[in-house]
């Protein structure tokens, strides 16, 4: 069984992912931006399923603070050979309206954040000769959504780095691949006003917004031996949207 990095765990999707890769017998650090007490919460569960859990606090978009976090977690819970980069922001705006740190602190943390940690786990990973990188894009980076000029370039640039850490990183024995979700019921999808949730449900084939669980399943069969020959890849989990 392997350790791995689930960043953005204190909630929502990541908190789903951590609990699902311990469910497979991973060791897990469960990273989060501030809120420690929820972070520690979710390794607690991961714990009670047999693995070693530990709650971690800093910013994916510091590269030092994630250089050093990785080697705090290769020393604590051995060399990460999974990594999911699932912490992410929103700040939606019009671009007529959107300001310039609107635009930049979501592209620091969602398309910089991933390209930090990936940075920082990649040597371990060509070193250990496997290791399995999952990112979380969105449908906003594939299909746009208005509104979200800056959310859709970033989600749009972690599929680039994706498919390009993908050719770069195969030959050592790594895949790379984002998935695409629509709407999750998360905090993230809570924030939205009540007529842009009724007229997405209407445009959903399933009818519902997804569980924070269907994603992690997905991103447990990612990081699972299973899934040695998909790399590259942007696998879509919309109920049906696009
Ligand atoms: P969420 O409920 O808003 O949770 C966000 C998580 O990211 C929290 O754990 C938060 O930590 C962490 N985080 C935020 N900024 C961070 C930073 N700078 N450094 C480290 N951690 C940070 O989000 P979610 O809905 O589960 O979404 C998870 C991922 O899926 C995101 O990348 C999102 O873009 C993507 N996604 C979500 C949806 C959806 O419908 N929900 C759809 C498509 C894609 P704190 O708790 O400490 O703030």
């Amino acid at each position: 069984m392997a350790t791995a990095i689930v960043t953005g765990a204190s909630r929502g999707i990541g908190a789903a992912i951590a609990r699902e890769l311990a469910a497979h017998g991973h060791d897990v650090a469960v990273n989060c931006a501030g809120s420690l007490e929820r972070a520690e919460a979710v390794a607690a569960e991961c714990r009670e399923k047999g693995v070693r859990a530990q709650a971690m606090a800093w910013d994916v978009s510091d590269f030092a603070a994630c250089q050093a976090a990785v080697k705090e977690i290769k020393e604590a819970l051995g060399v990460p050979t999974i990594l999911v980069n699932n912490a992410g922001i929103t700040a939606d705006g019009l671009l007529m309206r959107m300001k310039e740190e609107q635009f930049d602190k979501v592209l620091r943390v969602n398309l910089k954040g991933t390209f930090n940690m990936m940075q920082a786990c990649s040597a371990l990973m060509v070193r250990a000769k496997t290791g399995r990188i999952i990112n979380l894009s969105s449908v906003a980076g594939v299909m746009g959504n208005a509104g979200q000029v800056n959310y859709a370039a970033s989600k749009a640039g972690v599929i680039g780095m994706t498919k390009s850490a993908a050719k770069e990183l195969g030959v050592r024995g790594i895949t790379v691949n984002a998935i695409a979700p629509g709407f999750i019921a998360t905090d993230m999808t809570d924030a939205l006003p009540a007529e842009v949730r009724e007229k997405a449900e209407k445009q959903i084939a399933l009818g519902r917004f997804g569980r924070p669980e269907e994603i992690a399943a997905l991103a447990g069969f990612l990081a699972s031996d299973a899934a040695g020959y998909i790399t590259g890849q942007v696998i879509v989990a919309d109920g049906g949207l696009g």
